[in-house]
């Protein structure tokens, strides 16, 4: 694909109290550069990018706690559109991706649109006019369409833990993180041992006094076949293109064998699971330690971690692997469940995110007022995961049941984008101005979801994860290949929606598809 010449949209007046665009895109990770970029190849120009924070980037902006890097291969972990022969390393770092998000966003021209500072909150249909009415901290829009690109991981959880607020040192989430503040020689507590915290705590392990990890529950973890990319390689990727889509190629067949694990047959996961074993008896000496660090679930049922130094960090002499549950937090310390209190300087929360009760579905509200929080309280319904009956002209990214845990994110935001491209194609084709899915799409969906979710390793394999919503269901995860996901949003499914021209009455009741 050639590099798209910048055309800013234009700039609001002044006086402008309301700007008037044709789409409105909410973030900038991932998701929202993808959907700008697919928009800029239509020649669409007549859209903006609302995002919050100061620069594009999304979850990989935003975590910048030491040693954070995707676990994911980077040839894969990218747009297939946008190959970059010069990562640095098979598994690239926070610094390196975010920089791959900042020159793809300015090459496709992406930028002008955006406007920073611009947290949305609320978005409202505006039935009699047909238009998105959207609040932000950087002014008022109006728009035809909205796509939500805000994430799954964008906004962090706080644990509810007793005493947390009185407490005197530094308190800093893993998305959060106070690079100002300097752990060196410091009595450190990290909550939490998902994909953030075994990142975090052997890069922070060696400088610290003292490092105390709470788990609750511990993680599977293989070994991380990280290497840095050879000179000689990246010339050859980029004076071969065809080299590195192969190596992309047989990078994502490798990953897809695991759904055979998850989803069809969990006695394919043996094989995995023993590899785990292995690597944490190879890892870690001290039998008790072991058994402290041997989750008693199937693996996979969460997050499979992988590391190489998590395990060395967790048993080295200034570590302590805390299993017996927080009690209390004072304020220069920590009480575990077993009353032995730890003095702490600094707490670490590795929590992870607002995922299952995403905070923008109670920002958005449909055409009969309802929140979007408020339509989905028995749980996260949608067609092909991108549409909502009752919010018409809006499409979701990055929500309910797209998430994968074995491969790259960026595959199936691909997959969400072409199909909300197909969308706005047929309405332009069709002369449409409104297009709204209906419920029994939605039940239909649901139903297939439930269908395939049923004996996956995520619901039957002993665990409780943010997977599963609080009434058991998996809302969040795709629980089949991912090129069977593609394949569904390949193409609109015309048939599940109502449309209705322009000009044409207002409640889409009164239009048939
Ligand atoms: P996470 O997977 O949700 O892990 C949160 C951890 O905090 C879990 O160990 C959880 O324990 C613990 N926890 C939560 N509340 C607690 C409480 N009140 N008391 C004690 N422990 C508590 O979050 P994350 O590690 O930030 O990862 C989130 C997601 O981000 C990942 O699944 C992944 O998709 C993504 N991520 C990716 C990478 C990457 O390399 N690509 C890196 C980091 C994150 P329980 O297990 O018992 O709930």
């Amino acid at each position: 694909m050639t590099t798209l010449e910048t055309e800013p949209a234009p700039a609001p007046t002044a006086a402008a109290a309301v700007r008037e665009v044709d789409v409105a895109i909410i973030g900038s990770g991932f998701a929202g550069l993808c959907m700008a970029i697919a928009l800029r190849r239509r020649r669409q120009t007549d859209f903006v990018v609302l995002e919050r924070g100061d620069d594009v980037g999304g979850t990989w902006r935003d975590n910048t706690y030491p040693g954070a890097a995707c676990d994911v291969q980077s040839n894969l972990y990218s747009f297939s559109f946008a190959p970059n022969p010069d990562w640095p390393r098979s598994y690239s770092e926070q610094p390196e991706i975010q920089e791959y998000l900042r020159s793809t966003a300015d090459r496709f021209g992406v930028r002008p649109h955006c406007v920073f500072g611009a947290d949305v909150t609320s978005a409202r249909w505006d039935d009699a006019a047909r238009r998105w009415d959207i609040t932000t901290t950087a002014g008022r829009f109006r728009s035809r369409i909205l796509v939500s690109a805000a994430g799954a991981l964008a906004d962090p959880t706080y644990p509810d833990i007793p005493g947390l607020d009185t407490f005197a040192g530094t308190v800093m989430h893993s998305a959060r993180w106070d690079h100002g503040h300097d752990l060196t020689g410091e009595r450190v507590a990290v909550i939490g041992t998902g994909a953030s915290a075994i990142q975090v705590v052997p890069a922070i392990q060696p400088i610290v006094e003292s490092i105390a990890v709470y788990q609750r529950t511990p993680a599977w973890v293989v070994p991380r076949t990280d290497h840095p990319v050879a000179p000689w390689l990246k010339l050859l990727y980029r004076f071969v293109p065809g080299l590195q889509k192969a190596i992309r190629a047989f990078l994502y067949l490798v990953r897809e064998f695991l759904v055979l694990g998850m989803a069809k047959n969990r006695r394919l996961l043996t094989p995995v699971g023993k590899l785990a074993r292995a690597h944490l008896h190879r890892q870690v000496r001290d039998p008790k330690l072991r058994a402290a660090l041997t989750p008693d679930y199937t693996i996979g049922c969460k997050r499979i971690l992988i590391s190489n130094d998590y395990f060395p960090a967790v048993a080295a002499p200034n570590a302590e692997l805390v299993t017996a549950g927080i009690a209390e937090v004072r304020p220069t310390s920590i009480v575990a469940q077993d009353g032995v209190e730890r003095p702490t300087d600094t707490i670490v929360l590795a929590t992870g995110f607002h995922v299952t009760d995403l905070p923008i579905a109670q920002k958005i509200c449909g055409r009969d007022g309802r929140s979007l929080a408020d339509v989905w309280s028995e749980g996260m319904v949608t067609n092909r995961s991108a549409a909502v009956a009752g919010f018409p002209n809006m499409f979701l990214l990055v929500g309910p049941n797209v998430g994968v845990g074995h491969t790259s994110m960026v595959y199936m935001i691909e997959s969400q984008v072409a199909y909300v491209d197909d969308a706005l194609a047929t309405m332009d084709a069709e002369g449409l101005e409104v297009l709204e899915t209906t419920p029994e799409a939605q039940d239909a969906y649901r139903a297939m979801i439930a269908e395939k979710s049923k004996g996956t390793v995520w619901l039957a394999g002993g665990c409780a994860s943010w997977y599963l919503d609080e009434h058991g269901h998996n809302t969040t995860l795709w629980p089949d290949f991912t090129f069977r996901f593609r394949k569904l949003t390949k193409k609109l499914d015309r048939e599940n929606y109502v449309g209705i021209p322009a000009g044409a009455p207002t409640s889409t009741e009164e239009v048939a598809a």
